[in-house]
């Protein structure tokens, strides 16, 4: 599959045009924003920091545009890093030192923090104070540091790979949702004034349907289809330009790609329509067990296509009728 279409981050994300850059700019998730609109009115009118926030769900549904926003809108510097990249408690420390008062931390793929850095960010989050140890041996000893109050938000895919102890620690746990169709055409329509490429309702309600419920998925497809209908049809994107430009790229009319299709294939031809074991599928498939959990079953769970039992994945009527196939009769039918 193209790797361009796939939703996780790429590390130079070109989205970034098409960031909205305030809540009300900002399509979708209505609960999440109504209630994030609450908790930043009142931090600011108290004038402190904003509780701690976690947003949790699949690659790229706005956690970072979100984070950004919340910074932007309580007046504040935004300073942005990663759990993976905060390898030594010092890392996390020469981070804390240099926040101003009531500044926003993002901490992405949080999940993937070393317990050791760990540690030393509860204090800091309860109390704003850090423990550091210094020198080895019978000569170390431990400093106090305080630091300014300040607010951290985190980001996951995978909600349940964060410790007990860390998840308490955030005031404000959000879950961000798959878009509708709706909301996806919203956004590519503003993508593509932003663009500044003429789309048509149909084509803009093309690419919305086809893009996974997923904001990151709906700007790349736009783009791909820009490319297309600047070569091959005027610059305009029209419904039928845009149906036969995603078709050609793999992406099929439900929105699944060819991953996407690999795995439900998979279980439909190699398991019998399964149950089968994620460590099967993950061997199978040469995909870590990561990209499946984190990218490929989300939609696919949410969109009925599949189903999880306790015994592994089993394919759902619906993903037998997309691939045209039979389901086989249950035993004792
Ligand atoms: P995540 O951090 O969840 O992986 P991002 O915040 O990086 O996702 O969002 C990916 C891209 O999708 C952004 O660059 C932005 O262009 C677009 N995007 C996300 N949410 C929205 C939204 N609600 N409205 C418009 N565009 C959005």
């Amino acid at each position: 599959p193209d790797p361009d279409l796939r939703p996780e981050r790429q590390p130079e994300d070109a989205d970034r045009a098409l960031r909205p850059q305030s809540l009300d700019e900002f399509i979708g998730q209505a609960e999440a924003r109504a209630n994030l609109k609450v908790f930043i009115e009142s931090a600011r009118t108290r004038g402190q920091a904003m509780d701690h926030t976690l947003f949790h769900g699949p690659p790229g549904l706005g956690k970072t545009t979100l984070a950004q926003i919340v910074a932007r809108e309580l007046g504040v510097n935004f300073r942005m890093t990663s759990g993976p990249v905060l390898a030594k408690a010092g890392d996390l420390a020469a981070i804390l030192t240099n926040l101003e008062a009531r500044d926003v931390l993002f901490i992405d793929e949080i999940h993937r923090l070393n317990p050791v850095v760990e540690e030393v960010l509860y204090p800091a989050l309860e109390d704003f104070e850090l423990d550091l140890v210094i020198g080895e041996g019978p000569a170390a000893r431990t400093v106090r540091i305080e630091l300014q109050p300040f607010t951290l938000v985190g980001a996951t895919t995978r909600m349940g790979l964060l410790t007990t102890p860390l998840r308490d620690r955030f005031g404000i746990p959000t879950r961000l949702q798959f878009y509708t169709v709706e909301e996806l055409h919203s956004i590519v329509t503003r993508g593509a004034r932003l663009l500044s490429v003429t789309t048509d309702e149909g084509g803009a309600r093309e690419i919305a349907r086809r893009a996974r419920g997923t904001p990151r998925i709906a700007g790349r497809l736009l783009r791909r289809v820009v490319d297309f209908a600047v070569v091959e049809g005027g610059g305009r994107v029209t419904e039928d330009l845009a149906a036969r430009s995603l078709t050609r790229l793999g992406v099929d009319e439900a929105g699944l790609d060819g991953a996407d299709r690999r795995y439900l294939r998979l279980i439909a031809e190699n398991y019998g329509g399964g149950p089968v074991g994620i460590e099967t599928l993950s061997a199978a498939l040469s995909e870590s067990r990561d990209a499946l959990e984190e990218v490929i079953e989300p939609y696919l769970l949410q969109q009925g296509f599949i189903q999880r039992t306790p015994r592994g994945r089993m394919l759902a009527q619906r993903a037998w009728r997309h691939l045209g196939l039979e389901a086989p009769k249950a035993d004792g039918d």
